[in-house]
């Protein structure tokens, strides 16, 4: 303890836009030392959406090295050495415990104080822990954020091929844990209040399909009022099952394993007092840069405007991971760099289905086609396209689909409801 280091350049947080930070960093040909990544996690930055994905089900499982970034977005796979043969320190297992942004200094639990000229804060989001609820403490209940939970995760899952597995929350988490889960041999169950998965952003009928395909693979479901209440142990400590509720009547759902996905938080709480905040997380301008001259935030963290629709939001996806991290360091090195002008895009992969998403989900969302062999939705409000949706597209929809999000052309909805085929309705 006691010991300093300075940095000209300081990424604090070792996830997904610390390892495009980096990267863009080494392209503007930064010297040896200048630029370092401090990070809580054990392992070097890699692309978090694996966690949920081929780590739990593929044979043989995706493992780190593997998917370290820049893999994911077309870039070298930036093992250690990456760091080191590029001169970047890769500060790891060192969590920054306090932050004096008028002083330029971070210090960490073990005491060693990081002094920056210019600091990224990429500190992503943890998982809403359900602690409060009666039993949150037995063993058996997960939450799925870093690789050293998905290790656990993945040994629990595996260890229960043939028993039922509960799985709390019907959004990404939700949907792509319940479906490696069948995958892996287990039996799930879906836990959540919502009258259909992934709510925020399928409709009603959409959702239906994809629950209908779930329910072919054995999942069933616990939804449209069920409440998780707590958690029921047996003596050792270990979950049997979970309390749900529904309309005031209580009963337990047996399980040894459950995992919880229920919303992160943004890793925001060293800065509240020294940043403008908004939505959670740190307020930025269009490069980037908070309310503190030098300091910037990018990832989930960063509550940005949206350009293209004119207000401020949060993004807690990895495209916008990768995007906001390269554009941040390009702000740093020229002012004149051009405003953040960001697409919203999605994409989630279960079973043998993936689907994407690009744009706004305002408006009426019209259904094209069925989820097997391929689906589009576009949603549609004043006669305008303001967001699409295609379940299982082809390179070319996907670009096709990122103009249409653009563009917001007008379209005949009379004439696009009567269609069946999805790929002359993305013509249309
Ligand atoms: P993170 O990747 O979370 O990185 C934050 C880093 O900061 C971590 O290393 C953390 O340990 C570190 N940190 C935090 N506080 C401190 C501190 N005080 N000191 C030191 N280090 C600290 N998005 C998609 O678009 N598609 C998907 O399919 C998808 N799947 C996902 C599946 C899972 C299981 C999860 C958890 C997320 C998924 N996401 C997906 C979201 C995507 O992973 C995130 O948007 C992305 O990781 C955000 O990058 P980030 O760098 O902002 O945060």
């Amino acid at each position: 303890s006691g010991e300093s280091k300075d940095y000209k350049y300081l990424i604090l947080g070792g996830g997904n836009a610390a390892g495009y930070a980096a990267r863009a960093l080494v392209a503007k040909g930064v010297g040896k030392s200048e630029a370092a990544i401090v990070s809580r996690e054990e392992v070097a930055p890699y692309e978090r959406p694996a966690l949920s994905k081929a780590f739990l089900f593929a044979d043989p499982p995706a493992r780190l090295p593997g998917f370290h970034t820049c893999v994911g977005g077309g870039g070298d796979r930036q093992e250690p050495e990456w760091y080191e043969d590029n001169g970047v320190d890769l500060i790891l297992n060192e969590e920054i415990v306090s932050a004096d942004l008028g002083d330029k200094k971070l210090t960490s639990k073990a005491g060693t104080e990081f002094g920056f000229d210019k600091l990224v804060i990429a500190t992503g989001c943890s998982p809403i822990v359900l602690s409060k609820l009666e039993g949150a403490d037995l063993k058996g209940i997960h939450y799925l954020r870093e690789n050293a939970d998905a290790l656990q995760l993945y040994d629990s899952l595996h260890a229960r091929k043939g028993e039922d597995v509960l799985v709390i929350g019907g959004g990404y988490i939700g949907m792509e844990v319940a479906a490696a889960a069948s995958i892996v041999g287990c039996k799930p169950k879906l836990i959540f209040p919502d009258s259909h998965m992934m709510s925020r952003l399928f409709s009603p009928s959409m959702a239906d399909k994809y629950e209908s395909f779930y329910k072919e693979k054995g999942i069933e479901f616990y939804k449209n009022g069920y409440r998780c209440e707590g958690f029921v142990g047996d003596e050792d400590g270990n979950l049997s099952g979970v309390k749900v509720s529904l309309d005031g009547k209580e009963e337990v759902i047996p399980g040894k394993a459950c995992i919880v996905g229920v919303g992160a938080r943004p890793n925001s709480r060293l800065f509240t007092d020294q940043l403008e905040m908004e939505l959670g997380g740190i307020k930025v301008d269009g490069q980037f840069q908070s309310s503190v001259k030098d300091v910037y935030a990018v990832g989930d963290i960063a509550a940005f405007p949206l350009k293209i629709y004119d207000r401020t939001t949060r993004m807690e996806h990895v495209a916008h991971a990768r995007q906001s991290a390269a554009h941040a360091v390009d702000a740093m090195f020229d002012d004149s760099t051009p405003d953040y002008d960001y697409l919203p895009y999605f994409y989630s992969r279960v079973f043998n289905l993936s689907w994407q998403f690009f744009g706004d989900s305002v408006g009426e969302p019209v259904v094209v086609g069925d989820i097997q062999p391929k689906m589009s939705v576009f949603w549609i409000k004043d006669g305008q396209v303001n967001g699409v949706f295609t379940e299982s597209p082809s390179a070319e929809d996907t670009e096709v689909m990122a103009v249409i999000a653009r563009e917001r052309p007008s379209v005949d909805v009379a004439k696009l409801s009567a269609l069946t085929d999805p790929d002359e309705a993305l013509k249309l």
